[in-house]
């Protein structure tokens, strides 16, 4: 018969909560609106960025919203926000009674906020809500996002990542007090990215999808044919983004595929991966590369060092999203992790250590801090010691290297 044992136990949906209270305010225009979903005598603090969201005037037009409002601002939120920069937001919110937060920015200024809200009522020392990532945290300010760069999903989810530089620390927290009140999702807002946002921003949401759905046990069918559809979706649009700034649906479906990719949804009742964010984060700590560059490091190499765990769900990855059909499976799993590898080349990623001048000392160091930051048991089946992050990363040190099984 056609129902091995094996089979029935390796297909199923776990039990799953599936909450998200955030409002999506999607269009063109839509920061107007603001004014509708923020309380009418709200203390509001603006945090943002570096120089983008007033040069191309959204902070502007997010003022102009709030009216009234007594507002206080607070820019210069890095990439890959820092604790230290935070802190200084959290005391200034407090000073002023702050008692509403408007993000207005990509992924490092909402992660930024988020953590403003949870540490701005937090009791004790709030480097803790990182280090217990998250499951101390009792209460946050209510917050408002506008996003500007489509790419980590945080304007509709409750996590968020943020840098301690004199640790070389980088840690993620999340709470469901952290959800945002509402996003403003404004396409027209990522005309101004530059190429380098945009692949990041495709590459990020690609890695998202996968960490959920390339895992097993498999058996999630409605997650799956979403994932897929997300996947297929990011892959027909990343040349797109490119020929046309100002191409609205193609802008329009981008920023609604990078947060379907990690709100939620595709998580819900299937086994999670994570491990290459996790190791990607420790290169950023170390060695400040982006954080969707450190996942196309990670990632095609994790795919090949895992083959064998993930031999069911790399299988139908490689014909429902590659449409790769011929050859036996052996051909059939390299190949779509060959074609995993080369869409980030083709949107302009490197993939490689040596592309960013990283060699074997760079493992042993993403080695120790993985270790240092108890990320030893990662993965769907918690089977990437800090041993196979290593042969992971070894993999990845050069093109040459990765040939070698
Ligand atoms: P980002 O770090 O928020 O922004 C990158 C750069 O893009 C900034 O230099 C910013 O410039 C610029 N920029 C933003 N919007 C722009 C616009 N409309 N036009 C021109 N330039 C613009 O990038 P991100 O990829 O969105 O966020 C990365 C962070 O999110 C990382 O720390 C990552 O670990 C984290 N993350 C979070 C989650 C989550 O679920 N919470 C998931 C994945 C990753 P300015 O500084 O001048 O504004
Ligand atoms: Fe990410």
């Amino acid at each position: 018969s056609g129902f091995s044992t094996q089979k029935q136990s390796s297909s199923t949906m776990q039990n799953f909560d599936f909450y998200n209270p955030t409002r999506i305010l999607f269009g063109e225009g839509r920061i107007s609106e603001i004014d509708d979903h923020v309380p009418p005598n709200a203390n509001v603090m603006v945090l943002y960025g570096g120089e983008s969201a007033r040069r191309y005037g959204t902070l502007h037009e997010v003022v102009e919203s709030l009216g009234n409002r007594r507002i206080t601002e607070f820019g210069g939120i890095e990439a890959n926000p820092r604790y230290e920069t935070l802190i200084r937001a959290v005391e200034k919110a407090n000073t002023a009674k702050v008692d509403f937060l408007m993000a207005v920015g990509g992924g490092s200024v909402i992660d930024g906020a988020k953590f403003v809200a949870a540490a701005m009522t937090f009791e004790g020392d709030p480097w803790s809500i990182l280090t217990q990532h998250g499951a101390n945290v009792q209460s946050a300010v209510p917050f408002g996002t506008v996003l500007t760069l489509p790419a980590t999903g945080s304007e509709m989810n409750q996590g968020a990542v943020v840098t301690n530089e004199k640790r070389r620390s980088k840690l993620a927290f999340k709470s469901p007090h952290v959800f945002p009140q509402f996003s403003v999702l404004d396409p027209t807002k990522t005309y101004t990215l530059p190429q380098r946002q945009l692949s990041n921003g495709i590459a990020d949401a690609f890695v998202h999808v996968i960490e959920q759905y390339l895992t097993y046990p498999t058996g999630a069918m409605i997650q799956d044919r979403f994932a897929e559809g997300l996947l297929k979706t990011l892959i027909e649009l990343a040349p797109k983004l490119n020929e046309n700034n100002h191409d609205y649906p193609t802008r329009a479906s981008f920023m609604w595929a990078t947060t379907w990719a990690l709100n939620g949804m595709i998580g819900a009742g299937v086994p999670k991966d994570w491990a290459s964010h996790m190791i990607g984060h420790e290169l950023t700590a170390l060695y400040d590369i982006d954080h969707a560059r450190t996942l196309a490091i990670v990632l095609p190499s994790l795919l090949r060092e895992r083959r064998e765990a993930k031999r069911e769900k790399l299988l139908q990855y490689a014909g429902r999203v590659w449409d790769i059909h011929e050859g036996d499976e052996e051909s059939r799993i390299e190949e779509a992790i060959k074609r995993t590898r080369s869409f980030f080349e083709g949107i302009g990623i490197p993939t490689y250590l040596s592309d960013y001048d990283l060699d074997d000392a760079a493992i042993d160091a993403v080695v120790t801090n993985l270790r240092s930051h108890e990320m030893t048991e990662l993965g769907e089946q918690k089977e990437i010691t800090p041993e196979v992050s290593r042969k992971i990363l070894q993999r990845s040190l050069c093109a040459e290297g990765s040939t070698q099984q």
